[in-house]
């Protein structure tokens, strides 16, 4: 169901389904300013990863630029994790991120149970209100990693070249 939805996503004439976006209970003099402070933590992990596939190559280089189609922004998947972490980590992805859940059930994805969120900086022209900001799954997509298939949306302006 997810990986057809998903297939679909990049098509011209996809729209995501309708949804009420919550209201964030946690409030912006709180959330800005920790996302602020966490900005040269993200950049800094971001300079690590971008070393470290200098070093050691993945066998794909990504290509292109964004289109600003927002298809990635309205289907983030967010790996479900257990116990209590599971709730952290819901808690910080909508409150902190700005996401929300597009659905309350998980779905199965390349054997993870993952939530489907959608974003509420997401603007009408496809742009991010909130790029300088934006978290670290915003800023590392479309993921290409070392062993399995390169992430990237159908109708994303990138693509992940081999380089054998
Ligand atoms: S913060 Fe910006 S880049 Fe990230 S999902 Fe939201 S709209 Fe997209």
């Amino acid at each position: 169901m997810l990986q057809q939805i998903l297939d679909h996503a990049g098509d011209d004439d996809h729209k995501p389904k309708p949804c009420k976006i919550p209201r964030q209970w946690l409030p912006g003099w709180i959330r800005w300013p920790i996302r602020f402070l966490l900005l040269p933590f993200v950049l800094l992990d971001l300079f690590a990863q971008t070393l470290a596939k200098k070093i050691i190559r993945p066998p794909y280089q990504k290509v292109g630029s964004c289109k600003k189609r927002g298809n990635c922004c309205n289907y983030i998947l967010i790996k479900k994790s257990k116990g209590f972490s599971a709730k952290l980590d819901l808690l910080w992805h909508t409150q902190m991120n700005g996401f929300f859940l597009r659905d309350k059930e998980t779905h199965e994805y390349e054997g993870m149970k993952v939530y489907v969120m959608g974003c509420r900086y997401l603007q009408k022209d496809g742009k991010c209100g909130a790029y300088k900001l934006r978290p670290m799954i915003c800023r590392s997509w479309p993921r290409i990693e070392y062993f399995g298939h390169p992430q990237i949306l159908k109708g994303c302006g990138f693509k992940a070249v081999s380089k054998e």
